[in-house]
């Protein structure tokens, strides 16, 4: 039978797992990467996971990484978090270890075959067009355009910064008022303390969301403001690529229930239209298989 192999490399530790064409998980397996590690130990024990995993040699691999890729030469060029991905030959080093030539091994950013799970099998599944958005310390996002991953020329889909205020706070990008400073959990959790509102952490914006779902307070204000700067933030894309299915990962996509009134609030005053109504909003739904199923389907046709 015919097996898609997808990895998932991560900060401490790379899942990966096989998948029929179809959709039928196969197997999963995965394993942490230990202090001290180079790049070389991390591909050679995924070529044995790999090879445990499949039931006959694959001719072809899917690889999602974090950090900055250079497709064409099969490197990842800057990985800010993990050191030992900066500036590697990870076609090269996964091809030799594997024992596949190099044009079978695909490589994809992390967020990216995140994406492409949820499209698949997850949260977006059926969809032609989705944008999968992660609600995390920052917003990271994965556009999908008729069924495919949409790059433009490598950066597409950084819905975390498309301003929605011009005049807002400062963004690491070096704008100001993107998404991701109104909308992020680390955003949320500013504009929480700014009102006096306890929110020490990130943990916390779950204390949030439910007070914002048992009464209407503060919190339900809060979290309706922050949902209306997303849809501001998601009407632009509306607008721009008609695209009607959007998928909440990261942290904070559980409190999407209380987010999704502002949200629409903010999406039918910015994108026109009465396909506003049709628009989607949905929960990821493959947790943490979301990469390794996105690498897998790299591999189809
Ligand atoms: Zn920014």
């Amino acid at each position: 039978m015919t097996a898609w192999i997808g990895v998932d490399v991560g900060g401490t530790s790379v899942k990966l797992g096989a998948v029929t064409p179809d959709g039928e998980r196969l197997g999963e397996r995965r394993f942490d990467i230990e202090p001290g590690w180079t790049a070389r130990d991390v591909f050679e024990r995924m070529a044995r996971e790999v090879a445990a995993l499949a039931t006959a040699p694959p001719h072809a691999i899917g690889i999602g990484l974090p950090g900055l890729l250079n497709r064409e030469r099969g490197r990842v060029e800057n990985s800010p978090n993990l050191p030992w991905l900066t500036d590697v030959d990870v076609r090269g080093l996964a091809s030799a270890a594997c024992g596949i030539p190099a044009a079978g091994i695909r490589l994809e950013n992390d967020a990216n075959v995140a994406a492409l799970g949820e499209i698949w099998l997850g949260g977006a599944a059926g969809a032609r067009n989705a944008l999968v958005v992660t609600l995390g310390t920052g917003i990271g996002g994965g556009l999908i355009l008729d069924g495919r991953l949409f790059l433009g020329e490598g950066l597409a889909g950084e819905i975390g910064h498309v301003t929605v205020a011009p005049d807002g706070p400062p963004c690491g990008c070096g704008s100001h008022g993107c998404l991701e400073t109104l909308a992020s959990a680390s955003a949320a959790t500013r504009r929480a303390r700014e009102l006096g509102l306890p929110a020490e952490s990130p943990g916390n914006l779950e204390r949030l969301a439910a007070n914002a779902r048992a009464a209407d307070g503060p919190e339900r204000a809060l979290l309706t403001s922050i949902g209306r700067d997303l849809g501001h933030g998601l009407g632009n894309v509306v607008c721009l690529l008609d695209v009607r299915t959007f998928v909440f990962g990261g942290g904070f996509a559980a409190a999407l229930d209380t987010l999704e009134s502002g949200i629409r609030s903010g999406l039918a005053e910015w994108a026109y239209g009465n396909r506003v109504a049709a628009v989607r909003l949905e929960r990821a739904t493959l947790g943490a298989s979301a990469g390794w199923i996105g690498a897998a389907r790299l591999l189809a046709p």
